[in-house]
């Protein structure tokens, strides 16, 4: 190739950066300095062909996250011209659809960042259960994946080996004086760890020595549902009106109460607006992924 031919490229590339610059300041926003920025990552990603950042580490922590427990923490830094605003979105596998955008207005390169995401979708509802992706997104429309985890609702609440008690322990039984049994009996041995299926409001904490023994009530975040948990071996030391979050500890699996000529288990009881529901079929879902 001859000079004459290299000048004519060099001139064709020098147009091409040229059309895209103006093009960028066409889409750019009426800040100048966004606008800037933004025509700064458009021209370095048309000659590096791969979008306006590159990251340079990512991690989402937990992988099993649990709504009202630990929120979801996506840490990353990134390598870019410019700062850069970020859209974070949480995408859920099943759809491929974001449920929920954060945005960071302006991203420094080479800067620690960290964003948090407490589970709720943009209409405040709690987001569905399953796998997610968090995926970060430039205003060029080139996007990154920062890592990838799992959201459910609930955790099993004994952290520990256990069984299920057996027909005597179903929801609905004959109980003497003519009761019912309005819960879920879960065998477990004494003192084996017990947390919070659903983190929430504690509305009852104390020792009814007839019938539940040690007993903690927690009234689930965005439910409308009671979660109690019961012959727990020692006085609670949550009080009421406390806050719990999913998977905190309230306490260790006893035998007090009614449950004392049985051995130690968790009598565990959902109320959906005050009435009892059979919680077994919750139960085991929750024991299969936590
Ligand atoms: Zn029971």
């Amino acid at each position: 190739m001859n000079w004459q031919a290299l000048a004519a490229l060099a001139a064709m590339v020098l147009m091409v950066i040229a059309v895209a610059i103006v093009a960028a300041v066409a889409l750019a926003s009426p800040s100048p300095a966004h606008g800037a920025a933004l025509t700064r990552s458009i021209a370095a990603s048309a000659a590096s062909g791969a979008g306006g950042f590159e990251l340079t580490a990512a991690r989402v922590s937990p992988r099993k996250a649990y709504f009202a427990g630990r929120p979801v923490r996506i840490e990353f830094r990134l390598r870019a011209p410019a700062p850069l605003a970020l859209a974070v979105d949480m995408v859920r596998e099943a759809t491929g659809k974001p449920v929920r955008r954060l945005v960071v207005p302006a991203v420094a390169p080479g800067a620690a960042q960290r964003v948090e995401w407490d589970g709720l979708t943009g209409s405040g509802k709690v987001a569905p259960g399953g796998s997610y992706r968090a995926r970060l997104r430039a205003p060029d429309g080139s996007a990154r994946l920062a890592g990838t985890f799992t959201l459910r609702g609930h955790i099993f609440p004994i952290r520990g080996a256990h069984a299920d008690r057996g027909p005597i322990g179903t929801f609905g039984v004959a109980r003497s004086g003519g009761r019912t049994h309005n819960g879920f009996d879960v065998n477990a041995a004494c003192g084996v760890k017990l947390v919070a299926a659903r983190g929430g409001r504690v509305v009852r904490a104390d020792y009814d020595p007839v019938l539940y023994g040690n007993v903690i009530i927690v009234r689930g975040d965005h439910t409308r549902r009671d979660y109690w948990y019961s012959h727990l071996l020692r006085t609670p030391r949550v009080r009421v009106g406390d806050r719990v979050s999913t998977g905190q500890r309230l306490g260790s699996i006893g035998a007090t109460g009614n449950a004392r000529t049985i051995g130690c288990h968790l009598h565990f009881e959902i109320r959906r607006d005050g009435d009892p529901i059979d919680p077994a079929p919750e139960l085991h879902r929750w024991d299969r992924w936590s």
